[in-house]
């Protein structure tokens, strides 16, 4: 289970956020997308269900990686 906080918006809403998969790329799905220097700290906001988030920088980069995947069909 990834790590997940409540945090208060800039709007004063208060949000879920997660982390990125790719702070662990060893347990990620997309763990070779993750950044080149070490594991991702991006946190995502996300909703009450999520159980796994990837941030969009590293959904930028296995979209870049992704072989013969038709992107924004
Ligand atoms: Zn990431």
């Amino acid at each position: 289970m990834w790590k997940s906080k409540q945090v208060i918006n800039e709007k004063g809403r208060t949000i879920r956020t997660m982390i990125c998969q790719n702070s662990n790329p060893e347990s990620s799905k997309w763990g070779e997308f993750a950044p080149e220097d070490g594991p991702c700290k991006n946190w995502v906001e996300v909703g009450a269900n999520a159980t796994a988030v990837l941030c969009s920088d590293c959904t930028q980069r296995s979209v870049n990686n992704a072989r013969g995947a038709s992107i924004g069909a």
